[in-house]
């Protein structure tokens, strides 16, 4: 597979995704208050926020599935609403859960997925075996997505994420039911891509991932950037060692041990009173 990664008219300084006043309501609900963000070639973007903050959308946006707007976004170059096309051809996109066309069998998948992408049919199926095989599914190749554990569909939508050999890839929760050492190899593989010039916008709850795998980490909480910069600069603004620590931090969703205090105290009927959010 060629690695290498030339994007056609964008100089090297330029970034890669390029975002400005991005504003998104859905039925006049603003839920994306005004997003400013570049990334640059080849950058392991870590993009994080609670439950709600805005993540699936902002990414919905940047990968042109969502047109209803207000602000700039470009993804290489490319504008997203009037290029989509030229943006779509350039990404890759494994979401966390996506609507596998359950009938078909992984090879017949791929096939589609790699002639939307214009890939001759010999070199879909040699990449596709071959991906397939490295991530233990060469025994299913011809078995119905169907029969498949959650594990086996999230690598056959990674595999469908990969198979063009994108500029830029979006990652959702990329690690989703995966095993140990698949967890291992696609981190292996977010890193060596990178290398390559390949740029990742990685969405994910898992906070040690991405304190490890990222180069710079986004936080987003109710719509708004609340921080970013490389771990250890988020690391010294907020005095805590662990993205965990400052991700509640900064999105003030401390109160844990409360709430699931509260909670075991409304099943078995002992909750008296109000219910609160905050440590007691
Ligand atoms: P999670 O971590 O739970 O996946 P997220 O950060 O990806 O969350 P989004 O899915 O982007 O959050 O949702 C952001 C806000 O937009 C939420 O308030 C959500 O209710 C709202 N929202 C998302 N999709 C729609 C939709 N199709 N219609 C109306 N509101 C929506």
């Amino acid at each position: 597979m060629d690695t290498s990664h030339d994007i056609a008219g964008l100089s090297s300084a330029s970034p890669v995704i390029r975002v400005r006043g991005l504003v998104k309501r859905y039925d006049h609900q603003e839920v994306i208050h005004g997003i400013d963000l570049d990334v640059r070639r080849g950058e392991i973007l870590g993009y994080i926020g609670p439950n709600g903050a805005g993540k699936t959308t902002t990414v919905k946006i940047m990968i042109g599935m969502l047109p209803d707007f207000e602000g700039d976004v470009s993804v290489c170059g490319f504008d997203v609403r009037r290029e989509p096309l030229e943006v779509k051809r350039r990404i890759g996109y494994v979401p966390e859960t996506a609507a596998l066309y359950e009938v078909l069998t992984p090879m017949e998948y791929l096939m589609f997925v790699g002639r939307l992408y214009g890939l001759a049919d010999d070199c879909i199926a040699e990449r596709s075996r071959k991906l397939l095989t490295l991530l233990d599914l060469e025994k299913e190749t011809g078995n119905r997505i169907s029969t498949f554990s959650k594990g086996m569909r999230q690598k056959v939508l990674l595999v469908g994420g990969l198979l063009h050999n994108p500029e830029v890839i979006f990652l959702d929760e990329p690690l989703t039911g995966l095993d140990a050492n698949s967890t291992l190899v696609v981190k292996e593989l977010i890193r060596g891509l990178s290398q390559a010039g390949v740029t990742i916008f990685y969405c994910s709850h898992l906070m040690d991932v991405v304190e490890r795998v990222s180069d710079r980490i986004v936080i987003i909480d109710q719509g708004r950037v609340v921080a970013d910069g490389s771990f250890e600069e988020l690391s010294a603004r907020c005095h805590e060692t662990s993205l965990e620590r400052i991700f509640t931090d900064l999105t003030h969703a401390g109160g844990h041990e409360a709430i699931a205090r509260q909670m075991i105290e409304i099943m078995s009927g002992a909750s008296q009173g109000k219910v609160s959010r905050t440590t007691s």
